[in-house]
C-alpha cells in the first residue's frame, strides 16, 4: 500500500558541513512533521573516519539513507581547483546518478530538498514535484549570494580592492574583507560558479533558511521586501531553525568525566570545523596562547597545513593522529591539569553542551554558530574560509555574543598575548554571556509548536 505520508527526497553536496544540517532537517521533517525521508549522499572521500562518523550521525531509524556511487574527482577538476569549484563539478556530475536513483523508488518522493550547491538538479524538471533549496546558513549570506549576479555586472574591479562597503537593498552593506571566499578573484573559476549559483537559486518553490525570524529581522525584512531584496531572491523565504545536532552519545566516558570535574563555564572549547587547518606558525601562537590564558580547555587540533585553510575538508582523519608531533615542545605536558587535545575530530555536540564549557573559539561554520547559541555558549570569532567572515561580523557586532582578533586571522597570524586576551574576556565578560543565554532561549521558542520556524516547516508539509 502507498504511503499517505508525504516523502521528502534531500540531496546534500559533499563534506560533513553540509551533510550534518541535511540530516537534522531530515530527522525534524520525519518527528515533527510526519515525512517520510530519503536522504540521497555524496562520498567525495575515501576516509574511514568520515564513513564512520556519517553512521553515527545518520539515524537509520529515522532517515532511509542512499548513497549515491561516488565521484572520482582526479579527473573532474584541476588539482589546484577551489572549494567552490570542485563541489559544483561533484554536484553537476551526480545529477545523472540522482535522476537515476529516484526514477527507480519504489515510493517516490513528492517533494525535493536540495542545498544550494545542488541547485543544478533543479534542471530535473520531469519530476513533477515541488523543489526547495536548503540554504543551511544566515539571511544575509543568502542576501551576497542571490545579489552576486547584480554586484558582477554593476561593480568593476575586484571586490576586495574596494574603500567602500558592497551595498546590498535594505541590508546590512558588506565590507570589501567579509567578503565570502568565491568572491575573493574574479578572474577564478570559483567566482563564476558563486555567481551561477546566485542566479540559479530563485528557481526553486521556496528557500529554507537554517535561522529563525528575530536572529535577522532587518535582512529577512529585506529579502521579502518588493523595494529591496524580493525581485532578486523571487521566491518565498522560510526560516526554520535553529535545526542542530542532538547529542550523539558518542563522547568517550573519560571526557565527560573529566568535564564532570571543572567548574561551571570553565572550559573554552576550540575547534575548527568540519575541515579547517591552520599553519604551524599560528598553531604554535594559538597554543602558547591558550597556555598562557591559564584557562582550562578542550582543543581539537589537526595537522597543520601551510596556505590552506580547509585542508581537511574531504580528507578528514587522513591527517595522522598524534599531535605531539607539531604541538610546541613540552606544551602537553605543561597544559595536563588544565587541557585536553583531542585529534582530528570530538564529540562537539555533547561537549558544547556540558555545563562545565563556557567559551567556544570557533572558525564560525554556520552549524558551529548555531551549536554555540542553542548551548548559551559565547564565542572567539576565528573565521577562515568560505562565508565565515560574514558569520564573524554577525556574531561580534550585530548579535554581542563573540570577540574576534583585531586582524582578519587569515590576512596576518594572530599572536599569542592577543589570544590570551580574547580567552580571557570571553570567560568572564557576563554581557556577552547573558546576550547568548536570551538568543539560546529565543531560538527555542521560534521553533516550539506554533512558533514561527515550526510553522515554516508545517507550510512545506501542507503544501
Ligand atoms: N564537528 C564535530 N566535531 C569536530 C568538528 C566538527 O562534531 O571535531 C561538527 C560540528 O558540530 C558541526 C559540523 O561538524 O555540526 C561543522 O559544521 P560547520 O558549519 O560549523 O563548519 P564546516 O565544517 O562546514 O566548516
Amino acid at each position: 500500500m502507498e504511503s499517505s505520508k508525504p516523502h521528502a527526497a534531500l540531496l546534500s553536496s559533499p563534506g560533513l558541513g553540509h551533510l550534518i544540517p541535511m540530516l537534522e532537517l531530515g530527522k525534524r521533517l520525519v518527528t515533527h512533521h510526519g515525512f517520510d525521508v530519503t536522504v540521497f549522499t555524496i562520498s567525495a572521500s575515501t576516509s574511514p573516519a568520515e564513513s564512520q562518523l556519517l553512521q553515527s550521525i545518520a539515524s537509520p531509524q529515522l532517515l532511509n539513507m542512499v548513497e549515491l556511487p561516488p565521484v572520482d574527482m582526479s579527473n573532474l577538476v584541476d588539482a589546484d581547483a577551489k572549494l567552490v569549484t570542485r563541489i559544483a563539478a561533484i554536484m553537476r556530475e551526480i545529477i545523472p546518478r540522482f535522476r537515476t536513483a529516484i526514477s527507480g523508488m519504489k515510493v517516490r518522493p513528492t517533494v525535493l530538498i536540495l542545498d544550494f550547491f545542488g541547485f543544478e538538479a533543479l534542471h530535473i524538471l520531469e519530476f513533477d514535484m515541488p523543489k526547495y533549496i536548503y540554504f543551511p546558513g544566515t539571511a544575509w549570506f543568502l542576501s551576497l549570494s542571490v545579489y552576486a549576479p547584480i554586484l558582477d555586472m554593476e561593480v568593476e574591479g575586484e571586490y576586495v580592492d574596494r574603500t567602500e562597503p558592497l551595498s546590498l537593498p535594505g541590508c546590512k552593506p558588506v565590507r570589501p574583507e567579509d567578503v565570502v571566499d568565491p568572491m575573493l578573484d574574479r578572474t577564478n573559476q570559483e567566482y563564476l560558479q558563486y555567481v551561477r549559483m546566485g542566479a540559479g537559486l530563485s528557481k526553486c518553490d521556496g528557500i529554507l533558511l537554517n535561522m529563525w525570524e528575530d536572529l535577522e529581522p532587518t535582512t529577512l525584512r529585506a529579502l521579502r521586501d518588493e523595494e529591496a531584496m524580493a525581485p532578486f531572491v523571487k521566491v518565498p523565504i522560510y526560516p526554520i531553525g535553529p535545526l542542530t545536532r542532538c547529542p550523539g552519545g558518542v563522547a568517550p566516558r573519560e571526557l565527560l568525566d573529566w568535564l564532570d570535574l571543572q567548574p561551571t563555564e570553565s572550559v573554552i572549547y576550540v575547534s575548527f570545523g568540519s575541515g579547517g587547518t591552520i599553519t604551524i606558525e599560528q598553531l604554535t601562537e594559538l597554543a602558547w596562547g591558550l597556555e598562557l590564558s591559564q584557562h582550562r580547555f578542550i582543543w581539537v587540533v589537526r595537522p597543520p597545513i601551510q596556505n590552506n585553510l580547509y585542508g581537511s575538508y574531504f580528507t578528514l582523519g587522513n591527517g595522522g593522529d598524534d599531535p605531539i608531533r607539531y604541538l610546541p615542545v613540552g606544551f602537553l605536558g605543561r597544559t595536563k591539569t588544565i587541557g585536553i587535545v583531542i585529534p582530528n575530530w570530538a564529540p562537539q555536540v555533547d561537549i558544547l553542551r556540558h555545563p562545565s564549557v563556557g567559551g567556544f573559539l570557533s572558525h564560525c561554520g554556520w552549524s558551529s554558530t548555531l551549536e554555540s547559541i542553542v548551548n548559551a555558549v559565547p564565542m572567539i570569532a576565528w573565521p577562515l574560509f568560505a562565508e565565515q567572515r560574514l558569520n564573524a561580523t554577525i556574531v561580534t557586532e550585530d548579535l554581542g555574543i563573540a570577540v574576534r582578533p583585531e586582524v582578519l586571522p587569515t590576512k596576518r597570524v594572530v599572536r599569542r598575548e592577543e589570544i590570551e586576551k580574547m580567552v580571557r574576556r570571553v570567560m568572564v565578560d557576563k554581557e556577552m554571556r547573558n546576550r547568548v543565554k536570551e538568543l539560546k532561549k529565543s531560538g527555542e521558542s521560534a521553533l516550539s509548536k506554533g512558533a514561527s520556524s515550526y510553522n515554516s516547516l508545517s507550510l512545506i508539509a501542507k503544501d
